[in-house]
């Protein structure tokens, strides 16, 4: 047991802990800096953003990802849009008012400090990109641009059509592309990070594969980062790229470092429903199309009649209805839990029933089909190729699917996790979106760990170390580790087994779907945690790897990362399970507003609404692992709420 976890989030009014905090913070000269060697793992947003700033800085930086080049992260996917505190729009925005809707959009789940800093640097990150050259949507007189996305009422996200994400992407991968130039950074791009070399109990190193050799080697630094993205893949559907895992994070936990909610998932609500059995990606139709588009559904159960031959008073517009104040801009986790429920009473619409209505034609009318192709064309383009639906003339159908996770390593207000020097940016840690993550937030807080937070903070450790001072690589933990990561490779290859890698993926992704997702009970986690270790059995017994470990094969990588969600799934239900309470997107079936509940007759909430237990939950819930993935310990970070008061989220 670790015992009491220090956030590090320093005193004094939330206004000004950061700026205290980067003055109080440890300052490196020049010459030293040369001396330092820092890991970072990953090239999506926050990667390439930490990688060309601390090579800015002068530290000598190695950067490793697994695809080809590092700008096909998978921060490319991102469509929607980037918030910032700018108040461009003058309809009362302030740095104050997104600290105070992350944090509430989060469920009263974060952690205010990390949280009111995020606000702070939001305006810089924008300043940052456009001076990269990041083409940012202008109003007709050449201003940027904004517009709204969930559990916000006024208009701060940034957006470059539907693909913010590529935008900014590219943007940060010409600063990593300099710094690599200017000898700064050195690129290892299809080598994957294996494992996390701890040297006396601090982060020195990483083992790595190359993926084309299939040679396994191991590199030595000062400090690591980890910068390696989400774990939605643990459910197979979902929204992210089909190579995103969980393997560097869950490694490094497997090491000492903790896990910290890693039951928060966030469910996005309009997505293109699953199509069959046999589907091995989900596509997102982005929270920015809720801007224009209208969520409905027939009022009628089993209405199987064509979206226009239902009248205007025989649709539902259920969004409206249920959340007037926010209507279709509802939080995630709130419109998903909408359409599942309108969809559980069988008003679902597509050819399966699980699916509702996000319909353009009133916006059309309003604005012309022009602007609203400048505004999304390529949202409708995508939508068409899958569909073969004009989007334009019949709305779009869409379902909640896995698209984002809250939970991540455990880090503090460094942004360094329980284990010294190893540090963690972006999706991969836990720190700012609670127990749900407000829309055009994850870029934000990618780019604030990378371009702003780490380049101060890192220095807090490395001061600590002396300049010169990290082990080599013939030290025997590298060497250790090394040989523990070949024998697992070999161990995979010689099952040969008969049943695919993708197969247990599948069935693991089914279980966690139907026992941890949108909704979870005792009994469904309980049934699951049974479940999973026999599933994993299974896996060591009957998977069939094909190939050679010498040689690029991609079975071989599904493999190891498959190996890694058949332990992680488990977490996440022991921790689904010990969080007692709904928040965000937990939806524990056992915890919801009923009709006889006061804040439900006062229309503060709806019925089936999340309902917190803040006496006993307000907390963060960082696992430590003790080599029996089914029998990790439970360390807690209490929440202290010093500036905003938790209080029934509502958004009626
Ligand atoms: C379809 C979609 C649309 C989205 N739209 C938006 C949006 O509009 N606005 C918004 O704010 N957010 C959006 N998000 C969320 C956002 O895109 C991600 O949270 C964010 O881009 C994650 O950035 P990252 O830098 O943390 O990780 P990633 O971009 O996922 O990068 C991870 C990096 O780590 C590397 N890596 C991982 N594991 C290893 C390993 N073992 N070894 C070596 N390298 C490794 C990968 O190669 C990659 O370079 C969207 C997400 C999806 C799925």
């Amino acid at each position: 047991m670790i015992g009491s976890l220090d956030s590090k989030v320093p005193s004094g009014p939330i206004e000004s802990k950061w700026e205290k905090h980067k003055f109080e913070s440890k300052l490196i000269n020049p010459a030293n800096k040369r001396k330092y060697e820092i890991i970072v793992v990953g090239s999506g947003l926050a990667g390439a953003a930490a990688a060309s700033s601390l090579a800015d800085l002068g530290y000598k930086v190695k950067c490793f990802c697994y695809q080809d080049s590092p700008r096909r992260a998978h921060s490319i996917a991102a469509q929607g849009g980037i918030n910032a505190a700018k108040n461009y729009q003058g309809d009362g925005d302030s740095v104050h008012r997104l600290f105070y809707d992350t944090v509430k959009g989060g469920d009263f789940r974060a952690r205010e400090g990390n949280v009111h800093r995020l606000a702070e640097v939001s305006a810089n990150i924008i300043d940052q990109c456009v001076a990269l050259g990041v083409p940012f949507a202008r109003e007709y007189g050449g201003l940027l641009g904004n517009r709204s996305f969930g559990g916000a009422q006024v208009s701060r996200t940034f957006y470059a059509r539907g693909q913010t994400g590529q935008q900014l992407l590219l943007g940060a991968y010409s600063s990593l592309s300099r710094t690599i130039a200017q000898g700064g950074v050195q690129m290892f791009p299809r080598t994957e990070m294996l494992d996390l070399v701890v040297v006396d109990g601090h982060a020195k190193g990483i083992v790595v594969r190359d993926m084309v050799s299939g040679e396994i080697f191991s590199h030595a630094a000062d400090a690591v980062i980890l910068a390696t993205g989400g774990y939605g893949n643990v459910f197979y559907l979902s929204t992210n790229a089909k190579g995103c895992n969980v393997t560097a994070a869950y490694r490094a936990y497997k090491k000492g470092a903790l896990f910290a909610n890693p039951c928060f998932t966030q469910i996005h609500p309009t997505c293109i429903p699953v199509s069959g059995d046999y589907q091995s990606k989900l596509t997102l139709m982005s929270e920015s199309l809720r801007n224009d588009g209208r969520c409905w559904a027939p009022k009628k159960k089993g209405d199987k009649r064509a979206p226009h031959e239902i009248s205007e008073d025989e649709r539902d517009y259920y969004l409206e209805r249920m959340y007037p104040a926010f209507g279709n801009l509802a939080p995630r986790d709130i419109a998903s839990r909408a359409a599942k429920t309108v969809c559980d009473e069988g008003r679902g619409v597509g050819p399966s029933g699980f699916g509702t209505y996000l319909d353009f034609a009133d916006s059309i009318k309003r604005l012309g089909e022009p602007m609203i192709k400048e505004r999304y064309n390529n949202l409708f383009d995508m939508y068409h190729q899958i569909t073969s639906e004009n989007a334009y003339k019949t709305p779009m159908r869409v379902y909640p699917a896995v698209h984002y996770t809250m939970g991540g390593l455990w880090v503090d207000y460094n942004l360094m996790s329980n284990l010294p020097g190893l540090h963690v940016l972006g999706e991969a840690n836990f720190s700012d979106h609670g127990a749900n993550r407000l829309g055009a937030s994850a870029l934000m807080q990618g780019l604030a760990d990378g371009f702003f937070v780490i380049p101060t903070t890192i220095a807090n450790y490395l001061a600590t170390q002396s300049p010169g001072s990290r082990p080599k690589t013939d030290h025997p933990e590298f060497q250790k580790a090394e040989e523990e990561n070949r024998a697992q490779t070999n161990k995979l290859l010689a099952i040969k087994g008969r049943k695919s890698v993708d197969s247990f993926h599948r069935e693991l992704g089914l279980l966690m779907w139907d026992m941890c997702g949108m909704a979870r009970s005792e009994k469904s986690l309980t049934r699951a945690i049974a479940r999973i270790p026999t599933l994993r059995e299974e896996f060591w017994g009957n998977v069939n790897v094909p190939g050679s470990g010498e040689s690029l094969n991609m079975a071989l990588e599904k493999a190891g990362r498959v190996a890694d969600f058949l332990e992680f799934g488990e977490l996440m239900c022991l921790d689904a399970l010990a969080r007692n309470e709904s928040c965000g997107g937990h939806f524990r079936e056992e915890f919801q507003y009923t009709a006889k509940d006061p804040e439900v007759q006062k229309g503060i909430v709806c019925e089936g609404d999340v309902k917190r237990d803040d006496t006993n939950f307000c907390h963060v819930a960082a696992w430590e692992s003790t080599g029996d993935p089914s029998k990790p310990v439970r360390n807690i970070e209490p929440l202290v709420y010093e500036t905003v008061h938790p209080a029934v989220r509502s958004y009626r």
